[in-house]
């Protein structure tokens, strides 16, 4: 059996209790050196097998899994963050689905979770926006025409970019070029969770010359968007005028008032 599980954002105690116990039962354990933080190995039974994906090449972890398949041990894929996103999963799955070995997922928190709570933000403020997108520039790896950013940033959504660290010039072009004013307020979040997190605000229009002022060049995600300042509308959810099916509208105090002052004339 293999699990895939997503290691979380980066420090240790982020992973989910799922992911920690299957940790601890699996006899091989492949993860993804250059992002996972390796304090999670510790939990790791005796004479577990530990692989760093970041030296092997598709064929070399499918070849790891299958020989354990074979010798009828539990082998864990350790990702980073979440594996749903730019982990290449559906590669492996497809493989193993090919070769019938039986596998699973966990999910993790991402990075882009992760950022959120390192900034302590909300990226769907009502008034500002309630649409979240997910993107990267285009590198060695290619992004479909009909998604370039420019295009992306038509919305003015809010906006996580993956990947991306080492091409912000181009990106805040982009980003302007298609609609965002340059004063949008805009974030780096380096290494968000881990110990030497580190977190920087600028706009869209400074993304590439703060990068370079704070020397960060990867493992950091761009948050793009009005969501990290300003005015926004308070939550209907939690509006005490505002019924939904757990509690009952309340009457604002304007409105309590106002009758007050009928029922007394
Ligand atoms: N599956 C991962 C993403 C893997 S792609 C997830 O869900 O987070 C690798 C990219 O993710 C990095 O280049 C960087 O842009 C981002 N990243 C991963 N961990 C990060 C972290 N702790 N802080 C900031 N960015 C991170």
């Amino acid at each position: 059996m293999i699990h895939f599980v997503g290691a979380g954002s980066g420090a240790a105690d982020l992973i989910t209790v799922r992911g920690q116990n299957l940790l601890a039962q699996a006899d091989v354990i492949i993860y993804a050196g250059s992002l996972v933080n390796p304090e999670l190995l510790r939990v790791k039974k005796e004479g577990c097998l530990v692989y760093n994906s970041a030296t092997m090449t598709l064929e070399d972890v499918m070849a790891v899994m299958e020989e354990a398949e074979k010798q009828g041990l539990t082998t864990v894929r350790l990702h980073t963050g979440d594996p749903s996103l730019y982990g290449a999963i559906r590669e492996q799955m497809d493989c193993l689905q090919k070769k019938e070995i039986p596998f699973d997922v966990c999910p993790g928190v991402s990075s882009f979770c992760g950022a959120a709570a390192a900034i302590g933000a909300e990226y769907t403020l009502p008034g500002v926006s309630q649409t979240l997108i997910i993107s990267r520039m285009e590198g060695r790896t290619p992004v479909p025409q009909r998604e370039a950013i420019k295009s992306l940033a038509v919305h003015q959504a809010s906006m996580v970019l993956f990947l991306s660290t080492g091409l912000l010039d181009r990106l805040q072009g982009e980003l302007m070029e298609g609609g965002y004013p340059p004063d949008t307020p805009a974030a780096i979040v380096y290494k968000a969770t881990w110990p030497d997190e580190r977190k920087v605000f600028c706009t869209v229009e400074t993304l590439h010359e703060t990068a370079q002022k704070y020397h960060i060049t990867k493992t950091a995600l761009i948050l793009v968007g009005r969501f990290l300042e300003g005015e926004y509308e308070r939550s209907k959810l939690y509006d005490p005028s505002f019924a939904t099916e757990f509690r009952a509208a309340q009457e604002t105090r304007a409105a309590e008032e106002k009758r007050a002052d009928k029922e007394q004339t």
